[in-house]
């Protein structure tokens, strides 16, 4: 109860925090005395805490010497998922939200985190899963499920008199261009994409971009496998593609009652975003320096537009990078917002590890 009345208060932006297991080849790297660095010490869930070890000189009259002191940092999320914590589980927190955007709200889930912890596992599922066949698959991410949830959902509201019409769009922001993720050929460079505005109102459109109507689940499951087939193809072109990009995969859902003649709209927004880890200026140039500065930029001014409607200041930096601007409505007014911030156990990424949660706790 007073979880939602902070929640209340706090407005539409919630973050979960994710840790994911050491994978199989990850544990045999570890020693036998290891000493876990990430702790979970709330039984409700709701807390991570770091641990580093280290060298503290002591320098007092009687003792003089070097111990072993840990110093802890603790983090306080809306949710924390420890490594043991399956999809399931994952996306029963998320359901009422997915349940929003058929309600006429526009709904942003974001994952943010390194490379490697868990991203796209949380939105997708792991590489190996087959988007259009392995459909109980308990491994199945966000994306499928919500899939799944909205179409059984509409059935039960079309007994109330409830029609949607539902479309769909998968794009890719790399370098702060964007890609369209359902096409053809992929290679097409001479299809040039613009946000615009739709007349004088307040809403978006891509220029040039697939926008498919969907009607059955199993025509979202195609979707998504051509979307994911089109990223391996630009990744065999530079093996870095899919961490330095965001994917944004967009349902409309505008639904109309024709027993009461009520009608709404809302959308589902599902955003992979490119790798947080701090990449270096120093060594690349030209074309690599332009992308490693485009990726710091777009993801620091995603953590600005949040932290700015959180605190409901009058100037939201929505134009600043092509994600916030594309997404601007739905950010901003009727939406709500939920940022996953995935993290690697390894101990070798404490640090990246530390700044993903710093990040994660400044938008919260
Ligand atoms: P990212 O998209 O952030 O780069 P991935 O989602 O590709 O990271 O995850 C990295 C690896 O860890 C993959 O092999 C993935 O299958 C595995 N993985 C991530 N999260 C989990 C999890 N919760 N349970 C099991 N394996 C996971
Ligand atoms: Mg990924």
């Amino acid at each position: 109860k007073l979880h939602n009345i902070i929640q209340e208060l706090k407005g539409n932006i919630r973050v979960f925090c994710r840790v994911r297991p050491l994978l199989p080849n990850e544990l045999d790297e570890i020693p036998e005395e290891h000493i876990p660095h990430i702790a979970f010490p709330d039984p409700d869930n709701r807390e991570v805490q770091l641990m580093r070890l280290s060298d503290i000189s002591l320098n007092e009259s009687s003792v003089v010497g070097k111990t072993k002191t840990p110093v802890k940092y603790d983090f306080t999320f809306d949710r924390v998922f420890c490594p043991l914590s399956n999809q399931s589980e994952v996306f029963d927190e998320i359901s009422q939200l997915v349940q929003s955007s058929l309600d006429g709200y526009n709904v942003c889930i974001f994952a943010y985190g390194q490379t490697g912890s868990g991203k796209t596992y949380t939105m997708e599922g792991p590489e190996e899963l087959d988007l259009t066949l392995d459909l109980d698959s308990p491994c199945l991410g966000m994306i499928p499920r919500a899939v799944q949830q909205i179409f059984s959902t509409e059935q039960e509201l079309q007994k109330k008199g409830w029609q949607y019409k539902m479309d769909s769009y998968f794009l890719e922001i790399y370098n702060e261009v964007i890609h369209d993720l359902l096409v053809d050929s992929p290679s097409d460079n001479s299809v040039k994409h613009e946000i615009k505005m739709v007349g004088k109102g307040s809403e978006l459109y891509v220029t040039n971009l697939t926008t498919v109507i969907v009607k059955t689940e199993k025509r979202i499951h195609q979707l998504l496998k051509k979307a994911r087939k089109n990223r391996a193809v630009a990744a065999t072109k530079c093996n870095q593609h899919s961490s330095r990009s965001h994917s944004v995969f967009r349902i409309k859902l505008s639904g109309n009652n024709s027993i009461t003649g009520e009608t709404c709209e809302g959308t589902l927004n599902l955003v992979d975003l490119a790798g947080s880890e701090r990449l270096k200026d120093s060594g690349s140039e030209g074309q690599r320096l332009e992308e490693t500065k485009n990726i710091n930029r777009s993801l620091a001014n995603l953590g600005n537009v949040i932290m700015a409607l959180s605190q409901k200041a009058d100037h939201i930096p929505y134009r600043n990078s092509k994600l916030t601007h594309l997404l601007m409505n739905s950010l901003g007014g009727n939406s709500k917002v939920l940022m996953f911030v995935n993290v690697s156990p390894k101990e070798e990424h404490f640090n990246e590890t530390l700044n993903s949660l710093r990040f994660a706790t400044k938008v919260n």
